[in-house]
């Protein structure tokens, strides 16, 4: 619970705030940019105009409900249960594919995914099992495979493998005590097929065994769920990787990058940071390209 001894004295006056919990996870600039933005200073968001209309309000409600540390708070009741419900919700431009919300303080804040496909849908890293999404994940198909991008975004894998009885995929290099009986464990550097529309490619760099997944359905645009291994660039006009957050090798995540080259896609939608949407897969080629030049 955000508390309002806490609030930021950055807030636009009104009921909405933030508090000082805040991990600058950007979300919440992510989902209601007309409310929520970010303070460089203190490195943390605030709301630089309080919801002006029930759409702005709907927005705000839905990043309360996202923010992983419960640091969104409201000085009088508010009723969110319209915009728990919106999750999974649509992404634009991205058919089939829903953002989660809910996100888990045990992933810092990372951004799952759910693929909503004939053969069986797939959950891409772990938000948190609260039921109103489980309830909406159930309605919308429930969970045949459970895709994890690596060791550091895996929050409440348990909880939905007891639910939806999806079989968990994870690379051996990026198992742990809590993952050790994942019912898929992908070994080595080739890309592993899973169905004929997902492809899991391994990524090592950020951590050790970190892979993306590749989901192209038929006659359609193709999306790379990256994990923490690539996102949009801050004008979003380009893709960007963090050396900073790189704990395996920062080498061998170039080459990563590089290999991506060779996959055609035109989406990218990670855990941390923004996803990327490129005009056509030689465009997403040619940024995959110039990224893995930068990390020379
Ligand atoms: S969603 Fe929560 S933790 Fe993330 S930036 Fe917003 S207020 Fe901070």
């Amino acid at each position: 619970m955000a508390r309002v001894t806490d609030r930021l004295p950055s807030n636009a006056p009104g009921d909405l705030y933030v508090d000082r919990s805040c991990i600058d996870c950007d979300l919440c600039r992510q989902l209601a940019p007309a409310t929520f933005a970010r303070d460089d200073r203190a490195g943390q968001s605030y709301v630089h105009a309080q919801p002006a209309d029930d759409a702005a309000r709907h927005r705000a409600l839905m990043a309360l409900v996202t923010c992983p540390t419960a640091s969104i708070g409201m000085t009088r009741k508010l009723d969110t249960r319209a915009a728990s419900r919106a999750f999974p919700a649509e992404v634009p431009g991205v058919p089939d594919v829903r953002f989660c919300g809910f996100a888990s303080a045990d992933s810092y804040g990372a951004s799952s995914w759910l693929v909503v496909r004939p053969g069986g849908n797939v959950l891409v890293d772990s938000p948190r099992a609260a039921a109103t999404l489980v309830d909406r994940v159930a309605a919308l198909g429930g969970v045949r495979w459970m895709f994890l991008t690596h060791r550091d975004d895996v929050a409440d894998h348990a909880a939905w493998r007891e639910r939806f009885g999806c079989e968990r995929v994870l690379h051996r290099d990026d198992l742990s005590a809590g993952t050790r009986d994942v019912e898929r464990v992908i070994d080595g550097h080739e890309p592993v097929r899973l169905d004929d529309d997902l492809l899991v490619i391994p990524v090592p760099g950020h951590t050790r065994g970190s892979s993306a997944l590749l989901y192209r359905p038929a006659g359609r645009e193709a999306v790379l769920f990256s994990g923490d291994h690539v996102w949009a660039d801050d004008d979003e006009r380009g893709l960007d990787a963090g050396r900073d957050v790189c704990w395996h090798s920062w080498p061998e995540q170039r080459r990563s990058v590089a290999r991506l080259a060779g996959h055609a896609f035109t989406h990218v939608l990670p855990g941390h940071g923004r996803p990327f949407h490129a005009t056509s897969p030689a465009a997403m080629r040619d940024a995959v390209l110039a990224l893995a030049r930068a990390m020379a």
